[in-house]
């Protein structure tokens, strides 16, 4: 179904939105009719009761037909993570329903203008005043920014650098919260990304997810699954790539044949078709990982470092196989190099990656 909606819906609209800016909205709300929008989540909360291995097989067919729905649904989906895994009851029997029901898109706050790296750093303030709390302060990069129907969002309950930071649901439309204008980016442009400002946000007590001080750590998890997102969109991406330039390949002759038939040519596509598989099935691991409930925080890691340098290079790779064309709008996969280029930045640097991945094999 995943497929067939990509190739269908998704394929055909990508490229001239991207080349317009325009958020898809719409595209969200049919996955959502399809149940594709809360796929790995139970299905007594409105969730699509996949394990995680399926629903990242289908992020890849989303992303290889149009990244930004690749990326929208993965933030999506580890946005409705901290509640799913740390809400009470009552907080998931009141809000839940309609986070996966399909019909809300929700969004992601937790890096700031000047805490990307170091999300520690936050400076973003939740007052608690009586039965509210008061939050102020601005949320940079939040992908569906100013679009979203719901954010999770991460504010300083305390100056305790690591254990002061809580974790809070905000509905999209509460007073006091405003977008700056969008961000403008070198791919991926028809997903927003905006900062948002909080103006003393108010909101009651129960819009509190996990105990006050938790959030971090909330964070940091909820990262650890949004990862093999950010894997499968890189997948998808490069896999489109690769397809496209194995076409090219087949049918554009030099010297007399295809050029698929030079070694050069078919030596760097069966080293991309290489990198492709390997990249998937590291990130099939830790996906299996997670859904037998094994430590996958490293493997996730992993996948996501290997993923993303994988698909720029290989979205790199296939504009080289296509030569002249493969430097203009009239194929994709200038575009998909473009897009390639931010999954090796966003939910942590491939560098952050390199630094968990080594703190873990140092035992610390
Ligand atoms: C399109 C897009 C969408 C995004 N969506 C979201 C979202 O929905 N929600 C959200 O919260 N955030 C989002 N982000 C933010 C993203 O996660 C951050 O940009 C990223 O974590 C890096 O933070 P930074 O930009 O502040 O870079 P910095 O932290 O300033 O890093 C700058 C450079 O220094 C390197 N560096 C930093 N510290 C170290 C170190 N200790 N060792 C080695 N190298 C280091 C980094 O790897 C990087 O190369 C998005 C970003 C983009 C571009």
């Amino acid at each position: 179904m995943s497929r067939d909606f990509a190739t269908r819906e998704l394929a055909p609209r990508a490229a001239e939105a991207e080349e317009r800016e325009q958020f898809p909205r719409e595209m969200f709300a049919k996955l959502g009719d399809l149940g594709l929008l809360a796929m790995p989540y139970a299905e007594e909360w409105g969730g699509g009761g996949q394990p995680y291995e399926v629903y990242l097989q289908a992020l890849e067919e989303f992303a290889g037909a149009w990244a930004t729905i690749g990326v929208g649904v993965s933030v999506h989906v580890m946005s409705c993570w901290p509640l799913v895994t740390f809400g009470s009851t009552a907080q998931r029997e009141r809000w839940l329903g309609d986070m996966l029901g399909g019909s809300l898109l929700g969004g992601y706050c937790l890096s700031e203008p000047d805490a990307g790296s170091d999300p520690a750093a936050i400076r973003t303030r939740a007052k608690r005043d009586g039965d509210v709390y008061r939050i102020s302060g601005s949320k940079a990069w939040v992908t569906h920014g100013g679009e979203a129907d719901f954010y999770t969002v991460f504010a300083r309950t305390s100056d305790d650098r690591s254990r002061g930071i809580s974790c809070f649901l905000i509905p999209g439309n509460v007073e006091g919260l405003s977008r700056q204008a969008p961000e403008r980016k070198m791919g991926l442009t028809g997903s927003i990304t905006a900062t948002l400002d909080f103006d003393e946000v108010t909101v009651e007590t129960n819009r509190l997810i996990g105990e006050e001080g938790a959030g971090l750590s909330i964070a940091l998890q909820a990262l650890d699954s949004g990862r093999l997102g950010i894997a499968a969109v890189a997948i998808g991406l490069a896999q489109a790539s690769l397809d496209c330039a194995v076409d090219y390949a087949r049918q554009r002759r030099t010297f007399g044949r295809p050029i698929i038939e030079h070694q050069g040519v078919g030596f760097l596509l069966a080293d991309m078709a290489a990198a492709v598989e390997s990249a998937r099935a590291a990130m099939l691991e830790a996906a299996r990982r997670r859904d037998r409930s094994k430590p996958f925080s490293r493997h996730a890691s992993i996948a996501k470092l290997v993923a993303t340098d994988m698909a720029m290079k290989v979205s790199t790779d296939a504009v080289q196989v296509l030569g002249g064309a493969g430097y203009t709008k009239d194929f994709p996969v200038e575009r998909m190099m473009r897009e390639a280029k931010v999954t090796q930045i966003f939910e942590g640097t491939n560098q952050i990656q390199r630094m968990i991945i080594a703190r873990q094999l140092s035992g610390a």
